[in-house]
């Protein structure tokens, strides 16, 4: 979806969108140098609001920290970045788009041991994700034949572009599979996670989700979930799920910032449970959605005004 605002913040200003360019020799651009974040922003009853903007910029810190990248920009000068491109664009809700990349720092692997990343934040309007029905009908899935990311090759937690390669190659192949969305499993061939997505399980009342070990991104949706279904009663079980697992779910739901909270209502053809959102789900995505009209109790630095 080709989105755009009126402004972006680039590099310490508000510019407009279309002067927001990197040179084609843009060290990014040829080696994958580049850490990102995803981030929501949502009108609630306390006026518009970033979602866990702390926890999200520390994650883009954490990236580039594994990455040995400079962002020269303290973490408090990043989500006033953030803050400023929702609210300099008018916007009442919006997607955020953190990136820090190496630009044209010189050929070569290793970068100059001074180089100093790039910094754009970009805001914009982008709705569901994975259609506008799927948080209600839920999407079909498959599993791809593709792995994802095996430990000490390159690592998941880090929320880096190259990683994302991995990701459109799952992608790619489910929507030539008639799929919304691919599932993909770890170099164990254990469940890890969707393209850009971490995954639930429901199985006798129990919820289930890969350890956090299964090559996957530590979602803050996922974080979020957990937190809620635990406050809601429901047992929740990071531990290893098998492939089988997936058929034989009573619920199966997708989490993620662009996605939210989806429910998937089949896999690899075969119908989840009774091939409608179930119960589980349901609650989780009301307690979830409560969270941005007061209904739902959160700690106080998970909804950051933007101004
Ligand atoms: N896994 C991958 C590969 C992702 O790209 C995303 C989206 N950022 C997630 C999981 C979910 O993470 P979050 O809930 O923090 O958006």
């Amino acid at each position: 979806a080709k989105v755009s605002a009126e402004l972006i913040w680039f590099n310490g200003e508000l510019i407009p969108w279309q002067n927001a360019t990197v040179h084609v020799m843009s060290h990014a651009l040829h080696y994958g140098s580049s850490v990102f974040e995803g981030i929501r922003a949502y009108k609630t009853h306390k006026g518009t609001c970033i979602f866990r903007l702390e926890e999200h910029i520390d994650r883009l810190f954490d990236s580039a920290k594994v990455y040995r990248m400079n962002i020269p920009f303290t973490r408090e000068e990043v989500m006033q970045a953030c803050k400023d491109a929702v609210a300099k664009n008018g916007l009442e809700s919006a997607y955020l788009r953190p990136l820090a990349f190496l630009g044209d720092v010189g050929m070569g692997l290793r970068p100059p041991a001074d180089a100093k990343a790039d910094l754009m934040v970009a805001a914009f309007s982008w709705e569901a994700y994975l259609g506008a029905d799927a948080i209600e009908n839920g999407v079909q899935v498959g599993v791809s034949s593709w792995n994802r990311l095996a430990p000490n090759t390159m690592p998941t937690a880090a929320k880096a572009g190259g990683n994302y390669l991995s990701s459109q190659l799952i992608s790619m192949e489910a929507g030539r599979h008639g799929y919304t969305e691919g599932i993909a499993l770890d170099v164990n061939n254990m469940v890890s996670e969707g393209a850009g997505q971490n995954l639930f399980l429901v199985r006798k009342g129990v919820i289930y989700t890969p350890f956090s070990t299964a090559s996957i991104l530590p979602g803050l949706t996922r974080d979020t979930v957990i937190k809620l279904a635990r406050n809601l009663g429901y047992e929740v079980r990071e531990e290893p799920i098998s492939r089988e697992s997936l058929y034989l779910a009573d619920e199966f739901f997708m989490t993620g910032t662009a996605t939210e909270v989806v429910p998937v209502k089949s896999v690899d053809g075969l119908p989840v449970g009774t091939g409608s959102r179930g119960p589980i789900t349901k609650a989780i995505q009301d307690a979830f959605f409560g969270i941005f009209n007061g209904a739902t109790e959160i700690p106080d630095n998970w909804l950051d005004a933007v101004e």
